[in-house]
């Protein structure tokens, strides 16, 4: 399938130069969903996969043009898959990176390294339309550690605690091409970009 252009489903700006970075190449221009006004919808899905396609629904339904979801979180497995579906909002509905991060850091205190595993989950939701029944779905997972404290300046939400021991790095610490050949979201979006080429 061709795909000159899609809306993000997000105004997340972090996900947006990752996908643009990724996605451009394969010329698809990727609009942001402010250029659209499509306002955020409530994420009231239970899963990763809910959520995107919701929000790709929504930006498809008021675009007019084909929409990406993307639902992506960290799951923490000393706190039972938290934040997960709420990583976004874990400090409250209009939390900080910052704040989100510091309330992690405070939820694992006391927890030994061995049992601060953490992976990053990404699901992707590609509608051609608004009422598409067969949308294409695409995941990546991401495997790491928490940090005791941040490191690292680049990336954005939970980047600066994010290691991955066998780069020996925080998310924070890579570059857009290294994050990007390696993280839940670019792992979801080669799955995506071959189901496209199918
Ligand atoms: P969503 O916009 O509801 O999908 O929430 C995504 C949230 O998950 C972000 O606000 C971050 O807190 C976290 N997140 C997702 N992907 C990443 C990433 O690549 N790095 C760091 N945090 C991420």
């Amino acid at each position: 399938m061709v795909l000159e252009e899609l809306v993000l489903a997000s105004a997340n700006k972090g996900k947006l130069k990752e996908l643009r970075h990724v996605l451009e190449p394969h010329h698809m221009k990727v609009h942001s969903q402010r250029d659209f006004k499509i306002a955020p919808v409530a994420e009231t899905g239970l899963t990763f996969v809910e959520n995107a396609l919701l929000k790709a629904r929504e930006a498809a339904r008021v675009s007019r043009l084909p929409a990406l979801g993307d639902d992506s979180g960290l799951v923490v497995e000393a706190l039972k898959g938290q934040p997960g579906i709420y990583s976004a909002r874990f400090a409250g509905e209009n939390a900080s990176d910052r704040e989100n991060n510091e309330l992690l850091l405070e939820k694992l205190t006391g927890v030994v390294d061995e049992r601060r595993s953490a992976s990053f989950f990404c699901c992707l939701v590609l509608l051609r339309h608004h009422r598409d029944p067969a949308p294409i779905i695409a995941t990546g997972t991401w495997y790491g550690t928490i940090l005791e404290a941040p490191r690292g300046k680049g990336g954005f939400g939970y980047d600066p605690l994010f290691f991955d021991p066998q780069l020996g790095a925080t998310a924070a610490e890579l570059s857009m091409v290294e994050k990007s050949q390696i993280s839940h979201r670019g792992k979801a979006l080669k799955v995506l970009i071959e189901a496209l080429k199918a």
